[in-house]
């Protein structure tokens, strides 16, 4: 394991250096690929960002997106396998576990540059020469941040890297309402508007961008598509590839609708079934100490923050629901109870 020393030195004279991050980057994902892109580029190396597939369209505002390798599009393989076989230094950010993305991450394990992992996420899978890793963190652009002043460069973070990061954290902390929005996320925050973030536009871009579908998308799947058990103080969306298909939804179409079924007044655990060409997609929300991310990897192999988690299933839609409506009833005693949601008998 590279020492924070060791890690400068090497970073003191022009690399090739890969950065890579998870499956559907979000703004924490991209935005701390971009930032370090963008950074690193100004010390002279030659950077590349590669994602494992797409991004929503909201995301492509920031600088350096226009270069950015997405793995499944075709065309890209030729030149993100020369990229990966030449690199010196890969940069994973936003996940700590290669299978995670899938045949890149099969890439990443076979090179044979120095291994960079930059994450927040609670599961680490030791594969980095050098990490960068704080569960404390509320986004893996807080770290960017705190990891470029370590290296001594704040004075290289300009409006676009301020911009690139202050969006991972806006959207990581919820807006800056979730609990892991500490006095550190305000004041990285604070230095990052100081830096240059223009954090009004930022959420505009954001939050603010929705296209007529996806408005008409949320209005169907809150009138149509909503589950509440308040019993089990439970409230869950499904949503059909018909649907997706009906309302063109775009990558990103069904970010934060989740959401919508935690704020029901009384519910403490939300969750979102997507029907996707690869299997069914979840994601899990709670409230205090209700651990869905514990609830996700052993039911539904995935993982995540005790609060917002994700997995995925490929068992059909109905079925997927039918055994999460039975492990919640199974286990409704210790969540009331706030224990941790897992059942030991399983
Ligand atoms: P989302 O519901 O927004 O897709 O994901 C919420 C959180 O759970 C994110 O922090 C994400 O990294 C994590 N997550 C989502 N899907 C998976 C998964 O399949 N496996 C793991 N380990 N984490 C996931
Ligand atoms: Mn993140």
């Amino acid at each position: 394991m590279l020492e924070l020393e060791s890690f400068k030195k090497l970073l003191s004279s022009p690399k090739k250096i890969v950065i890579t991050t998870h499956h559907k980057p979000d703004a924490d994902a991209l935005g701390s690929s971009l930032g370090m892109a963008n950074y690193l580029k100004k010390k002279n190396h030659e950077v590349t960002v590669i994602t494992p597939s797409d991004y929503p369209s909201f995301l492509y505002w920031m600088k350096g997106n226009d270069e950015v390798l997405n793995f499944e599009e075709k065309g890209h393989a030729k030149e993100i396998n020369d990229k990966m076989t030449a690199a010196e230094m890969v940069i994973c950010l936003d996940f700590s576990c290669l299978s995670r993305i899938n045949e890149l991450g099969e890439m990443v394990k076979q090179s044979t540059a120095v291994k960079v992992n930059i994450d927040h996420h609670l599961d680490p899978e030791d594969f980095a020469d050098f990490r960068y890793w704080s569960t404390e963190a509320a986004a893996t652009c807080e770290l960017v941040f705190d990891l470029i002043v370590k290296l001594g460069d704040k004075d290289l973070i300009d409006a676009d890297i301020a911009d690139c990061l202050y969006s991972g954290i806006m959207t990581d902390t919820g807006g800056f309402r979730h609990p892991n929005t500490t006095k550190h996320v305000h004041m990285v925050t604070a230095e990052l508007i100081g830096l240059g973030a223009d954090n009004a536009k930022i959420s505009r871009l954001i939050y603010d961008t929705n296209s007529v579908n996806r408005l008409k998308f949320i209005g169907f799947a809150l009138s149509r598509r909503l589950i509440i058990h308040n019993d089990l103080r439970t409230a869950y969306f499904w949503i059909s590839k018909r649907d997706l298909k009906k309302y063109d939804s775009r990558t990103g179409d069904t970010e934060g609708l989740v959401n919508y079924a935690l704020s029901l007044d009384g519910i403490k655990i939300a969750a979102l079934f997507t029907e996707r060409k690869d299997g069914v997609k979840i994601s899990f929300r709670s409230v205090e100490d209700i651990a869905v991310n514990k609830f996700a990897a052993k039911y539904f192999n995935g993982g995540g923050h005790k609060n917002a988690a994700g997995g995925k299933s490929d068992l059909p839609l109905k079925e997927t629901i039918e055994k999460f409506e039975k492990l919640i009833k199974e286990n409704q005693e210790r969540l009331l109870n706030q224990l941790e949601l897992v059942n030991e008998k399983h």
